[in-house]
Formats: C-alpha cells, structure tokens, sequence
C-alpha cells in the first residue's frame, strides 16, 4: 500500500531543520523550509559547532541516550556527506595529569589505550608530549559549514522549496516542524542558551588527522582539524545567552591550551573567532515534542550535528506509523 505523504512546514535551516526537511522530502512529502534570516546559518548556533561525532566520549557527561543514538548519526552522516571523516577521536594529558585520562577512560567505553610510542605512530604531530592517549575509533567530526551548505544544496535537490527571510508561521502545511533552536523559548520556556565559545586559526605547521581532547584541570579543549590547514579550538560551556565576540580570558585559556598541545600554533593565524549559544533543556537532553499539527525538535545541546540524522529520522517515523521512542519523546519539563 501506498505511504501516505503530507505537505510539511519546517521552520529554521539550522543543522536540525535542514536534516528534517532532507529526511521528510527523500520519504516523499511535500517540503517548505522557513528560515527567517535572509542569508542561511547567520544567526544559527549550527556553524560554531566543533563538529565532533563523539557519541563515545560524550559519556564522560551526557545520558547513556546520546550514545546510543549517536552511533546511529555517524552512520546516517556517513551514508548522506561524503566530507564525514571517520579518523576517531584521541584523547590525551599531560603526565602531571595522567590521573584524569584514567577517569576519562572509566567514565566512557570504545577506546583503546595508547602508549606514548603508540601516540606518535597513530598522530605524529602529538608525538613526545603526552602521558598515553585513549582512541575512540568509531568517532567521526566534519566541518560545520561545508556541510552546512551541502545539506542546503541537498534540500535544494529533493525540491524543498526554501523560504529564506520568512519567520512567520507557516499556514498551509498538514503539519509544523519547529526547528526554530533557541528562538522556540517563547513555546518551550524551559529551553535556555549555553554559551561556547570558539577560534577558528589556521596553521600550515601542525598536522593533524583526528580530533584531540586535552583533559586539563583547568582548561579541557579539543581542537578539531577541518581540512584546509584550519583548525577549531573549543570550547567553553558558560551559562549564558549572550553571542558574538569571545572574552579576553576565554581568547587566552583556548589559545594557551592549545600551544601547550602542540607548539606550533604559536605560529598559526587567527581566521575567526566568535561564540554561539547552544539551545538545551534542563536535563541536556534532545526531545522530540508532538503538539496538534505541529512538533518541535530542540535541545540538542552539544550533540546538534551528532543527533539530527537520528531524529529526522525519528520524525519520519512518527509521521507515517504515529511509533514514538520514549526515551526522546518528551514534554518540556514545564508541562509535566
Ligand atoms: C562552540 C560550540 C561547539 C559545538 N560543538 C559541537 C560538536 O562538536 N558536535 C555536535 O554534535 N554539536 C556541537 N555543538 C552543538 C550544535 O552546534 C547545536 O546543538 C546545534 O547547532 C543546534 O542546532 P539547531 O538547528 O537546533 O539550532 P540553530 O543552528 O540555532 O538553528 C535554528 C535556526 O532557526 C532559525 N529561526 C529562528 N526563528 C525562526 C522563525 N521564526 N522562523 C524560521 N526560522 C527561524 C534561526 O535563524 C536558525 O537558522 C556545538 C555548539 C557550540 C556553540
């Protein structure tokens, strides 16, 4: 029997409405994107992402929930972007430190220990620095506007038609998805902003295939290599809304880490810098919330590109069979 398709509104062309609109239109639906800035991703939190796809050592903090489903992202990335990079992910300290790569390997799993011999042969550019490294082989990242703009021209492609500059309601549409990130506040009041911020430096010197996570008791970052001799270094995790430039302080510790991770980028250029507010619930946790003809996908917290696959794809299924996965349809907190 024929699936029967709906004519859909999504509303905002951050990562998690661009991978809903991709999902719903190759099911066969009748797509229309709102994104309500005229130029896409300039006011979207979805560019200042690392973007690590690091469901294994996101353990370390987030629910059991964002594992289980990252793993399905990375696959769903790797079968729609060709720029997804499945190199892994390393996570090293330094030998003062070496007690917290022991608490970083108890709190997560998939890894694999590396000897300081082992470091050099896997990532030679860490070579001679670290006390031992663990590997997360199954991770992947990619950088965050190539991709960005893939998935747009790919929405392009399925016949989305796209609504750039339109922040109204949609009105003739079977069915709403709001994708709106931290703009949907004023419907999810418990949804608040968690600030990171970012440089993006550019460096012919260091050589890295893989993003690297330096457990430092003061000031933890990873820096995750985008191809191109570009290289971002992230990030913090401040309570607060507030965008745009990134403070002093933040500017030193980010930039001193990461000379302390490796030397030569003492020599790197600073391209941008900059912080954007991640939309998350009181728990962390993504939610998938159904209302009469209308549902809202938010909270994707750190976990934006790892999880939007996963639930477009939760989506898709709900609107065909009505099926829904518990452990991510949830109320915001507020309703309970
Ligand atoms: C520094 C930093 C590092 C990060 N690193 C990672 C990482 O390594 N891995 C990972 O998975 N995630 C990471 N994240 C998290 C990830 O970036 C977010 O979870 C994700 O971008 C949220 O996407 P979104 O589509 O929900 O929101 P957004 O990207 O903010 O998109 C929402 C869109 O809705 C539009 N909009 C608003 N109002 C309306 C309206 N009325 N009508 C139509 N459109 C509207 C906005 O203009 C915007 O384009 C990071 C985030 C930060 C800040």
């Amino acid at each position: 029997m024929a699936r029967r398709t709906h004519s859909i509104a999504v509303r905002g062309a951050g990562v998690v409405g661009l991978w809903q609109a991709l999902t719903l239109a190759r099911r066969g639906h009748a797509v229309t994107l709102y994104e309500r800035t005229p130029h896409p991703f300039a006011e979207a939190c979805s560019p200042y992402a690392g973007a690590m796809l690091a469901p294994r050592c996101e353990e370390e903090s987030a629910e059991g929930v964002i594992r289980d489903l990252g793993k399905r992202g990375i696959a769903l990335w790797r079968e729609v972007y060709p720029g997804t990079i499945a190199n892994g992910t390393l996570v090293v300290a330094l030998h003062r430190d070496r007690a917290e790569l022991d608490r970083f390997a108890r709190m997560t799993g998939g890894h694999q220990r590396l000897s300081p011999t082992d470091l050099a042969a896997v990532e030679p550019g860490l070579a001679d620095r670290f006390a031992g490294a663990l590997l997360y082989e199954e991770e992947a990242h990619l950088a965050p506007e190539p991709a960005l703009r893939f998935l747009l021209d790919a929405v392009i492609a399925e016949g989305v038609t796209l609504r750039l500059g339109d922040g109204e309601m949609p009105k003739a549409a079977d069915l709403v998805i709001d994708c709106r990130g931290l703009a949907a506040k004023d419907e999810l009041p418990t949804l608040r902003g968690v600030r990171g911020e970012r440089v993006v430096v550019r460096s012919r010197e260091v050589d890295l295939a893989r993003p690297m996570r330096l457990l430092h008791p003061r000031f933890p970052l990873y820096v995750v290599p985008w191809g191109d001799g570009l290289y971002m270094i992230g990030a913090t995790v401040i309570e607060s809304e507030e965008t745009g430039a990134i403070t002093l302080r933040s500017a030193l510790d980010l930039l001193s880490a990461a000379y302390a991770v490796n030397p030569a980028f003492a020599e790197a250029e600073i391209v941008r810098q900059g912080a954007g507010a991640r939309p998350a619930f009181p728990d962390n946790r993504p939610r998938i919330i159904p209302r009469k003809g209308y549902i809202y996908v938010n909270g994707l917290y750190r976990h934006g590109f790892l999880l939007a696959p996963v639930l477009a794809d939760l989506v898709a299924a709900y609107v065909e069979t009505g099926a829904t996965d518990p452990e991510v349809f949830r109320e915001d907190p507020a309703q309970r």
